[in-house]
């Protein structure tokens, strides 16, 4: 059976690994097909496909585009895109645009809350021009002494009611799904167990997705536990909807699952691949 990775990220966004490296990391660890995900962006997707050769693995163009869904910022994960798409392009151009104000507006709430200097320590961390993340400013709280790490960064920074956190309008619903599309590719709900939403609303959620055209449901993915597991594919079943699998891989170190690091889709489920 072949192992599907459909969920990482490279130092294009947020990740610790340059494409090329990852991708390597991704056939040394028994992964078939590796899809690079990288936040509203493609720029690595080249490199990536490139190493993918060499190393004899199959590469999915991704990318995972940011949406302003209710009062929830939802991620979109978008597979087999053509990278070239016009309306891609400008779309994805539109969304990490916003990044730049967004991160001196994080900057300046931490210096709110008696955190000076953020905004210049993030940039630090950023390895790719025009890509700030919060990922960046979490790395930067850690190496300041603020959070042991990442993850700890995520509970006390940077999210809803807490210091460093500010609201932000990213693309829509229906405008990620018609750019993928358009793009000839197909719309996945990122780990969907992370919204801070109610059972009504993950289920109006999904409603709308579906309607809209939307493929498929992110069900096994790092931040997932094996309950999760079962109670999205089930939510797959019941909207009509495929499943997919990616690890979210961010860098060693930090992620809490290695590339190719899940187990095989629940039965009943139809794949995200099956017509690839
Ligand atoms: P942004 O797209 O700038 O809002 O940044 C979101 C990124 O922050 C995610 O893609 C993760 O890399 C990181 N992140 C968010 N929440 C957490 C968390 N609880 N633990 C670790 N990383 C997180
Ligand atoms: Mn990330
Ligand atoms: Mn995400
Ligand atoms: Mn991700």
């Amino acid at each position: 059976m072949r192992r599907y990775d459909l969920h990482c990220h490279s130092t294009r966004s947020d990740g610790l690994l340059p494409p090329a490296t990852l991708v390597q990391r991704a056939a040394a660890r028994g992964v078939d097909v590796l899809a690079l995900t990288d936040h509203d962006e493609v720029a690595g997707l080249g490199e990536a496909r490139e190493a993918a050769r060499e190393a004899g693995i199959e590469l999915v163009n991704g990318s995972e585009l940011s949406v302003s869904w209710e009062d929830l910022t939802i991620h979109i994960v978008a597979l087999r895109i053509d990278p070239h798409n016009a309306a891609l392009v400008a779309g994805l151009a539109a969304i990490r645009e916003g990044r730049g104000s967004r991160a001196k507006r994080i900057g300046d709430a931490l210096a709110a809350a008696g955190i000076a200097g953020a905004y210049e320590g993030a940039l630090k961390f950023v390895t790719s021009e025009a890509l700030v993340a919060r990922s960046h400013f979490a790395r930067w709280l850690v190496e300041a002494g603020h959070a042991r790490d990442v993850k700890e960064v995520f509970k006390h920074y940077l999210v809803p009611g807490k210091p460093g956190h500010v609201p932000h309008p990213w693309a829509t619903l229906e405008q990620a799904i018609n750019w993928i599309h358009g793009a000839g590719g197909q719309a996945v709900v990122a780990h969907p167990g992370r919204y801070r939403v109610s059972a009504s609303g993950m289920r109006r959620l999904l409603g709308e997705f579906r309607d809209a055209g939307g493929d498929a449901i992110e069900v096994l993915t790092s931040a997932h536990t094996a309950a999760q597991y079962t109670e999205y594919a089930t939510l797959c079943r019941v909207f009509g909807v495929r499943a997919s699998s990616g690890s979210d891989f961010h860098g060693p170190g930090e992620s809490w699952m290695d590339l190719g690091d899940l187990p095989p889709l629940p039965a009943g489920v139809v794949p995200v691949w099956q017509d690839w």
